[in-house]
């Protein structure tokens, strides 16, 4: 029995007052959880939501105790929690293409088959059938590889950063690589190019000056321990004004004369013309192992729109010394990823690139974009009539915005795109409104610019405007 607030008085009393952890697992809900979770999670999430109870009473933060609806209110949102995969699905209204946070590259259809068939089968992973024999498994992607970039082998690792980790480990450990000063950078926070190279075992020297790094800066700083020649995309970081920075074939043709190992780490791997205004502010795989780079490491989750996995191309006597290294055991990749690699390169070999999202987004024609957004601001306009929300709550309307392409690639160019602009009448309400987007069943990501919450539609697929006016109707019902 749950007796008055003036039997339980005093932390004790409050202690007493918490619903018992065996009556708790005997409810219908409870059982409905237990079939998704299992008796023993279920059991140990109502312990901790109790025992969240039980700190605040001792810590003298309640005087009276919470109603026991509340309690289990609270221990079934904990539930609810666990019970889906916390890795759900989003809706991409930032106008970000390539978003670290939200996955980066959605997969081409073809990548996601692929990619499930590995799954749920054997595969020829690392036999060939032929010879009834052991092969390498990063013989399935190697070849598209080399087509792709005009390399002469290939292979692929975890992610990009892997890439780097391992060429340096393989080439470099306990000599030297010069890097221009103005290229040490920190790239998402948790890759930082004079960490790498520490990690990796090798020493770096730094040629030149921050905003200007010429040939004879490089020249300067090579010692007989010098191993590679390092040049690193720069990513989100741009330098303006007076910068000087030295060409690929200067640097190559400089690491023949020595007899050095030029490597340069692109990031983004652009590996097809894109019909973009600016396409050629990023430099392609190709363009890189055409101007003599020994060695050039991508991500396959960025530009290049396919699986997380680090390309390293390059030549065969240096790619045989990374395939031998024992690091590599420890950042291969998974058949899943391999398939959906392999399934994606096939795409751009195919001149179909534009089946890969990202590649597809970033090129979307303005006409498009914008009976994309007209579209959805029809059908959030239902969503707030069917609601019955005051029309004069909310101005919706079609605005031009500001897209990005993300993953570090074109950092200061920007896409013109076409959103739709909610401004709620109030002022200050545009924050509330972007976190109940944000607590919809399928969570709708959007920016919030000027007082308003903007959905950008360049990155939305196809059905995600249903989700948004899901999403929308929600957040009505919320505020
Ligand atoms: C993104 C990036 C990395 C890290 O790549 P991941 O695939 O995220 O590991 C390394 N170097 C550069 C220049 C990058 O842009």
């Amino acid at each position: 029995m749950q007796g008055g607030a003036a039997l339980y008085t005093g932390t004790k009393g409050l202690l007493r007052s918490l619903p018992a952890v065996g009556a708790l697992m005997e409810e219908s809900w409870a059982e409905g959880f237990c079939k998704q979770l299992g008796r023993e999670t279920v059991k140990t999430i109502i312990v901790q939501t109790l025992n969240g109870y039980r700190d605040e009473f001792i810590k003298g933060g309640a005087a009276v105790p919470p109603e026991k609806s509340l309690i289990i209110l609270g221990i079934k949102e904990a539930l609810s929690k666990r019970a889906e995969s916390s890795l759900k699905r989003v809706v991409n209204a930032t106008g970000v293409v390539i978003h670290t946070n939200l996955g980066r590259a959605p997969l081409a259809g073809e990548a996601v088959r692929a990619a499930a068939q590995a799954g749920e089968a054997y595969s020829a992973l690392e036999y060939s059938p032929q010879e009834g024999a052991r092969t390498e498994r990063n013989s399935h992607v190697e070849w598209a590889v080399c087509a792709l970039t005009g390399a002469e082998a290939a292979l692929v690792v975890n992610n990009n950063a892997a890439a780097v980790l391992l060429a340096l480990s393989a080439l470099a450990a306990g000599r030297e690589v010069a890097v221009s000063c103005g290229e040490l950078v920190e790239i998402g926070g948790s890759f930082r190019i004079p960490e790498i190279l520490a990690f990796s075992g090798a020493k770096l020297i730094i040629a030149g000056c921050t905003n200007s790094t010429v040939i004879e800066d490089y020249r300067r700083v090579i010692t007989e321990n010098t191993a590679v020649l390092l040049k690193v995309h720069p990513s989100n970081y741009r330098m303006e004004g007076f910068v000087k920075e030295t060409s690929r074939k200067e640097l190559a043709a400089l690491a023949r004369e020595c007899g050095l190992v030029f490597m340069e780490d692109l990031g983004s791997g652009l590996l097809c013309g894109l019909n973009l205004s600016f396409a050629n502010r990023e430099h392609p795989v190709s363009g890189s192992i055409k101007d003599g780079c020994d060695i050039v490491t991508f991500s396959g989750d960025k530009l290049a729109g396919g699986p997380q996995a680090g390309v390293i191309a390059g030549s065969k006597n240096l790619i045989d010394k990374l395939k031998k290294h024992q690091l590599l055991r420890a950042l291969r990749v998974d058949k899943m990823t391999l398939a959906a690699l392999e399934a994606t390169l096939r795409l751009y070999l195919r001149g179909e690139q534009s089946k890969i999202p990202v590649i597809k987004m970033m090129e979307e024609s303005p006409e498009l974009l914008l009976k994309k957004a007209r579209l959805l601001r029809r059908v959030l306009k239902n969503a707030a009539r069917e609601h019955g929300a005051a029309p004069e709550g909310f101005k919706i309307s079609v605005v031009e915005t500001r897209d990005a392409s993300g993953g570090g690639s074109y950092p200061t160019e920007c896409l013109p795109g076409f959103g739709v602009e909610i401004r709620p009448a109030a002022a200050g309400g545009e924050e509330a409104l972007a976190r109940s987007f944000r607590l919809a069943p399928v969570p709708v990501i959007t920016a919030v610019h000027d007082g308003a919450v903007v959905l950008h539609v360049r990155a939305m697929t196809a059905g995600d405007e249903k989700y948004a006016a899901a999403a929308f109707a929600t957040a009505l019902k919320r505020l």
